[in-house]
């Protein structure tokens, strides 16, 4: 077993000291994770239901102390962080209607009865990044857990504070030891054990493309399933019959919110050509009135990059030469502390064509609809997106026209617990959230049974 010190980077002080686990260890949990499958699927429905509830109210008790955690340990704002322990909450009550309401199918058939079943996977192997730790998860165990099986979850190794305290909740109200377990270790150990794994039914794999692919073949060995959430770089489209104000002005909010470290960030702002200028005034002040500080802070909307390794790549993308149009300010001292950067490159430049995954943005003018869309598609990924227009059939034909899974139109919104979310092309594979989640951690079987003749 090895050691991994967790640093807060608004600080650069060492948290904790947390034990990365090995492979024979996740082979235990995996075991002890079957049996308490086992059990849990033949509890009655009702029974689950409430266990959820239950987990869902002691999260809600501990909304604050989430919080705090997150703050120190992710350098998140403690507005955004609050928000997202009581996602966790929202996510847990949502799903804990679902074991009621797997009801499976009966389909008229001939000479007798026919029912579908939904029968649980069995483990669920869940792996998160460290950018949204305690809500990426939750995405995943809520729904696993709601349709009967029993899930492994191993954190992102900078930021394993909140889930391992979520794990403690659950057996706070009352979930089994082993039916929900946290696993900190190192992607190429527990991650990857997860995916080798013939008792690991499913991999939920929420982080870059290049593992996900890695995680995809490997899988294959097994015909195991899995649900990829990968990178992104989505565009902002700024169409010149908007309310170009609005658009500006909350602009930033739709790239650097999680210090840019967020897989929906709309990284690449489009801008049509006659009203370039006039964005670009608009967009400065809102780019320097963007608040970048202590993240304890009520009024701060931005954090520190979450290590100093992730600083070191999204400096790598702001060379001493880079077209850099403005920024907006950062504490200076100890913490990873990077400005919004807004940069104005060509279209073919590397930061318009790869996740940076920090507070950097790119603006690039277009001529016509045309255009707008051939350059919006123009990458491998497509999560997310937003369309600003006053004119919906305009609204409706380029969100038709966009290759990505989440679309937002005059805003930047991207993720409702209630509603489902996941990429197109190398984004993903499979959707999270929203009303159907709950049985992508199914199997459908079907049952015929005759009835004999009088
Ligand atoms: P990453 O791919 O480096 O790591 C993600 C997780 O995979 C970590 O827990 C890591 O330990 C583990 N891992 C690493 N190697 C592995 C292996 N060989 N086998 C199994 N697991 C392994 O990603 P990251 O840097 O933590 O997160 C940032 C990325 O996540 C960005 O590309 C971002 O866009 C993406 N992301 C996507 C979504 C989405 O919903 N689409 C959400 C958040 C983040």
């Amino acid at each position: 077993m090895t050691a991994f010190e967790v640093i807060n980077p608004a600080t650069e002080e060492v948290l904790q000291v947390v034990d990365l686990l090995d492979e024979a260890a996740v082979d235990d949990a995996v075991e002890k994770a079957k049996v308490a499958q086992r059990e849990w699927a033949r509890q009655a429905p009702a029974d689950r239901a409430a266990a959820l509830r239950s987990f869902a109210a002691v999260v809600d008790a501990h909304v604050d102390e989430l919080a705090a955690l997150e703050v120190a340990n992710s350098g998140h704002p403690i507005s955004s962080a609050e928000w997202e322990a009581g996602h966790v909450r929202d996510v847990l009550n949502f799903y804990a209607a679902a074991p009621e309401r797997l009801s499976g199918k009966q389909i008229p058939v001939a000479g007798g009865l026919d029912v579908t079943f939904n029968e649980p996977l069995g483990v669920i192997g869940i792996i998160t990044p460290w950018n949204f730790p305690m809500t990426i998860a939750a995405w995943g165990f809520a729904p696993a857990l709601a349709a009967g099986n029993a899930v492994v979850l191993k954190p992102a190794e900078w930021t394993p504070l909140t889930t391992l305290r979520l794990k403690e909740l659950a057996v706070e109200a009352g979930l089994p030891a082993d039916l929900f377990q946290v696993l900190p270790g190192k992607g190429s150990v527990v991650g990857e054990r997860f995916v080798t794994h013939p008792d690991v039914r499913k991999v939920v794999f929420t982080g870059s493309t290049a593992v996900g692919k890695q995680v995809m073949a490997k899988a294959a060995a097994h015909v195991k399933r899995v649900t990829l959430e990968l990178g992104g770089k989505s565009a902002n489209i700024v169409f010149d019959d908007c309310d170009l104000e609005r658009a500006a002005a909350t602009a930033p909010y739709g790239v650097f919110d999680n210090a840019g470290q967020d897989c929906c960030a709309r990284s690449r702002i489009l801008v049509q050509r006659n009203v370039y200028d006039r964005f670009m005034e608009l967009f400065e002040p809102a780019v320097k009135g963007v608040v970048v500080g202590d993240p304890r802070a009520k009024d701060t909307e931005m954090g520190p990059l979450v290590s100093k390794p992730h600083w070191e790549k999204v400096k790598s993308y702001v060379p001493d030469d880079a077209p850099v149009a403005f920024r907006g300010s950062a504490p200076t001292g100890a913490g990873y502390w990077f400005p919004p950067t807004v940069l104005t490159p060509s279209r073919t430049d590397r930061a318009v064509r790869e996740e940076i995954f920090g507070p950097v943005v790119t603006v690039l003018p277009f001529e016509d609809e045309a255009d707008a869309i051939a350059l919006a598609n123009d990458t491998p990924y497509g999560l997310s997106g937003s369309i600003w227009t006053d004119n919906l059939s305009r609204a409706l034909r380029v969100s038709r026209a966009i290759e990505s899974g989440n679309l937002s139109v005059n805003s930047h919104s991207s993720v409702r617990y209630h509603t489902p979310f996941g990429g197109f092309k190398q984004s993903g594979l499979g959707r999270e959230l929203g009303p159907d989640a709950p049985l992508s951690f199914t199997e459908t079987k079907n049952v015929f049974i005759a009835v004999q003749e009088a």
